[in-house]
């Protein structure tokens, strides 16, 4: 079976992984530079922050198999379960959170270790030449490729919100004791986690995430959302010094969930993590899901056929 996998984030890998470990042949194909999608780090002044997924959860047992696997090799480890909320200050305990030392992209990097992966590639239309085209993206991007009538309308129903990340870079760390913290009803900011903290590094690094109401407002320039995701982060958590701060724009960043695994039509095939809750392993989970019924319908292809 020849399988072209179109996106190199956690759903395409895990899928194309699956896929080649029980013997198809599979081609991924990625139109950044490198594989991970929305598990992104990047490199500000030599070092890697987080500026996609904070963190991950690994809950299901399959996908907890995989974080175990990455923390016998050092790649990953259990960061914390416990996460302050503003306004307010107070503590939640909830799930364990998972964190990478050398920052989440390279657990999507190990994930592709070995796969036959075309970086800088942009498809605008599903590849003809494949038993089985899998599109591993967010709906709206799967749309460019003008794909079949059932795909197009899953990835239509898909509803996205966006959200602008700051790193924010302090001369030292002036916060106490803070892993990350959730802030609700703020017009601009709705996480702040301390890169230092959950890569293990300790540098004086924040990450923040707008509200998407903040988001939709600066899509166009990302980068006036700049100070006041700085000036929100301030008021906080009380930090008087003034950050250098990047930002990035994710234009489909948070999924409503949608309650299946993946949509399919003919030889083409829609996941990612709208598909349950908008989560790393989420969409772990969908990758694998379309590995799996793609491996039973070719053996049951077989059968029918031999
Ligand atoms: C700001 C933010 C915070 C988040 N926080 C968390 C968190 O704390 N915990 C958590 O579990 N999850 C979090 N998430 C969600 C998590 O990052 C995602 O669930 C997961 O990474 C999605 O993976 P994916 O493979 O489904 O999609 P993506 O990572 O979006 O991968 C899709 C890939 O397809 C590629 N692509 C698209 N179109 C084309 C094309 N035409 N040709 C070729 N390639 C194409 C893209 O470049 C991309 O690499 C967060 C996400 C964001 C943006």
């Amino acid at each position: 079976m020849d399988v072209v996998v179109v996106g190199a984030g956690i759903a395409g890998l895990s899928c194309a992984r699956a896929l080649t470990e029980a013997g198809a042949r599979v081609r991924v194909v990625e139109r950044g530079r490198v594989v991970g999608g929305r598990l992104a780090s990047k490199r500000y002044n030599g070092r890697y922050a987080d500026i996609g997924a904070a963190y991950f959860v690994a809950d299901d047992p399959g996908f907890a198999a995989q974080a175990a696997s990455w923390q016998s090799r050092g790649l990953a480890r259990p960061w914390t379960d416990t996460l302050l909320v503003y306004p307010g200050g107070t503590r939640t305990t909830g799930p364990v959170r998972w964190a990478a030392p050398g920052g989440l992209r390279s657990l999507a990097a190990d994930l592709a270790a070995g796969l036959d992966v075309r970086l800088s590639t942009t498809l605008d239309a599903v590849p003809q030449d494949a038993d089985a085209v899998v599109l591993a993206m967010p709906g709206p991007q799967a749309l460019r490729l003008a794909p079949p009538a059932g795909i197009a309308e899953a990835a239509q129903a898909q509803r996205w919100q966006p959200v602008i990340a700051a790193v924010l870079t302090y001369p030292s760390r002036e916060w106490g004791d803070l892993h990350g913290a959730f802030v609700n009803d703020h017009p601009a900011l709705a996480t702040i986690c301390d890169d230092g903290d959950r890569r293990g590094d300790g540098a004086p690094v924040l990450v923040a995430h707008s509200s998407a109401t903040l988001a939709a407002e600066h899509l166009d320039h990302p980068e006036a959302a700049a100070p006041i995701l700085a000036g929100a982060v301030r008021e906080v958590l009380g930090v008087a010094a003034e950050p250098e701060v990047h930002v990035h724009r994710w234009s489909f960043a948070q999924p409503e969930p949608v309650d299946a695994a993946y949509a399919v039509d003919g030889r083409v095939w829609l996941c990612g993590d709208a598909f349950g809750r908008p989560r790393v392993q989420t969409a772990w989970l969908s990758g694998r899901a379309v590995a799996r019924a793609l491996l039973g319908s070719d053996s049951a292809a077989d059968q029918q056929f031999t």
